[in-house]
């Protein structure tokens, strides 16, 4: 099976699998426990947190500095960012491409009465950050939090977080950025991000799923979403786990460390599939990558992701074939399982239901290689040519 479906989820890297066992292996691991088995377990915790400090550029041991709460990955995150930062009754504004797991916990709050606001994007997949200062003030009350994806889970395209940051900054609105993407494919400050809280999730950078962060800037206050416990001082309560923190924490080290030459890696290898398609199908549309505005340039994208429209194709279809023909990719809509309703993300972008229809997300990895590539652009070309309109170059 060719697997470029990286966006959905990566290979763990063997050597996460081995610390992950390891520390299972190691014996009971509760690092609430007084003892010494508990301080052990405690220690390595510990160890996690300051990796992961030092791979993202924050300080993360400074009382009333910035903190990061361990949840079960970049869903929870962001349930937790939205319903517990900000003022309950303070408007949100959202950005309309943002994952299912912030969109549908706006939606959530808006059946209590909380106002959303919808930040539009560009053609490219780019948010509208220029509206934004009149977003936050519109209305009746300014809002209290901004949520912003800093690379899009579809397009792959990167979004304009500076000047969120900027603009959230002047009217002291909290800014959460869904990171979940980004995280080891592209270098992160968070220091320098300017964001007041951050989602992070490690199984898509080569770690376990089951396990992720949500990092809060110093001071910044959080209502929980459970209760029952003291752990990560009743933020998120309890038990940690901690073979899957020492898991995300190697990962994130493995990820970050060379990070320049991975994502030059992952940029030939997807520049290369796409080019590959391109040369044999004049009619395929790549979402994200040129500008609408002539002269203006592309937007940046991730460099592991492309999103392609097959112009005569059915998503649906085409997925089945492929999966068929051994290649496991997803289409333009969220990874969620089963149905797949079109992309809400490709309709924002204000993309004909043609398109939308026909649309396919392709994510390398590290582990991708380039006979991989050259394979799959033979069997994707295939099956476009079988299931697609008969207006392809030979080749
Ligand atoms: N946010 C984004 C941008 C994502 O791509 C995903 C995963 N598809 C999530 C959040 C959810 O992460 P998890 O699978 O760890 O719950």
């Amino acid at each position: 099976m060719i697997y470029l479906d990286n966006n959905a989820t990566t290979t763990i890297d063997p050597r996460v699998a081995d610390v992950i066992a390891e520390v299972f292996r190691s014996g009971p691991c509760n690092a609430s426990s007084q003892h010494a088995v508990g301080r052990a377990a405690r220690l390595r915790i510990d160890d996690a947190i300051d990796t992961i400090a030092s791979c993202l550029d924050s300080p993360l041991d400074q009382p009333g500095g910035p903190r990061l709460i361990f949840t079960s990955g970049g869903t929870e995150s962001n349930n937790l960012a939205l319903s517990g930062l900000a003022d309950p009754a303070a408007p949100i504004v959202l950005s309309r491409i943002e994952h299912p797991s912030v969109i549908a916990v706006a939606e959530h709050l808006a059946t209590q009465g909380r106002e959303i606001r919808w930040l539009d994007v560009d053609g490219e997949g780019v948010a509208k950050v220029e509206t934004l200062a009149e977003l936050i003030q519109s209305g009746t009350q300014p809002a209290g939090l901004v949520s912003l994806m800093s690379a899009n889970n579809e397009t792959g395209v990167i979004q304009p977080i500076d000047e969120a940051a900027r603009i959230c900054r002047q009217r002291g609105t909290l800014l959460h950025v869904d990171a979940t993407q980004s995280i080891g494919k592209v270098p992160l400050s968070l220091s320098q991000l300017g964001a007041s809280a951050v989602t992070m999730s490690a199984h898509k950078f080569h770690g376990p799923p089951g396990i992720g962060a949500l990092w809060l800037d110093g001071g910044v206050p959080l209502r929980p979403l459970l209760h029952g416990g003291e752990q990560q001082l009743e933020s998120r309560p309890g038990t940690e786990p901690v073979a899957l923190i020492c898991g995300m924490a190697l990962a994130l080290q493995l990820a970050t460390a060379g990070l320049h030459e991975t994502q030059s890696l992952l940029s030939s290898l997807r520049d290369r599939l796409e080019q590959g398609l391109r040369s044999r199908h004049a009619d395929l549309v790549v979402h994200g990558c040129s500008s609408a505005a002539a002269n203006q340039p592309a937007p940046p994208r991730l460099p592991n992701t492309t999103c392609l429209s097959f112009p005569g194709a059915d998503r649906q279809s085409m997925l089945m074939a492929l999966d068929f023909a051994g290649i496991a990719l997803s289409s333009g809509s969220a990874c969620s399982s089963g149905s797949s309703p079109p992309s809400h993300v490709l309709l924002a972008m204000g993309k004909s239901a043609a398109l939308v229809q026909s649309a396919l997300r392709l994510g390398v990895s590290k582990f991708s290689t380039v006979e991989e590539i050259d394979d799959a652009i033979d069997r994707i070309s295939l099956c476009y040519k079988r299931l697609g309109k008969k207006n392809d170059v030979e080749n």
